[in-house]
């Protein structure tokens, strides 16, 4: 048995996941959306990487981006290592690609900022 928060909303729900024959029994949704959390937690667990990057202008050195998807957790020590040694050339405006499709990810990095 596994005891999870979903992150999906501000409720908060509090969720336990136990093995069904060969699935998962998620209970303490309030909404299917705790249940497919949960599922996905459970087995290719993910999240949005939020990070500032260096740019090429004195006045503004760094500047603030995420990705556009949410990222398998195994591949966010790469990708941060690969954010913070990368420099932005701008100008730039919100929602600009930093880096597209990610080792054939299909999920990229955008720039949350305008310089
Ligand atoms: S299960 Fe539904 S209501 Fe509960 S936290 Fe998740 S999204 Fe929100």
């Amino acid at each position: 048995m596994r005891e999870l928060i979903c992150i999906s909303c501000p409720q908060g729900c509090r969720l336990t996941a136990e093995i069904s024959g060969d699935s998962w029994l998620i209970t303490g949704n309030r909404c299917p959306r705790g249940e497919a959390y949960a599922k996905q937690e459970l087995t290719d667990p993910r999240r949005v990487v939020t990070a500032v990057m260096p740019t090429d202008d004195p006045a503004h050195p760094f500047i603030a981006v995420r990705t556009d998807a949410p990222c398998p957790k195994a591949m966010i020590p790469g990708l941060l290592n690969k954010l913070y040694r990368t420099v932005v050339k701008t100008p730039v405006k919100n929602g600009d690609f930093v880096i597209k499709n990610i080792d054939n990810s299909e999920i990229s990095v955008i720039v949350t900022e305008n310089i």
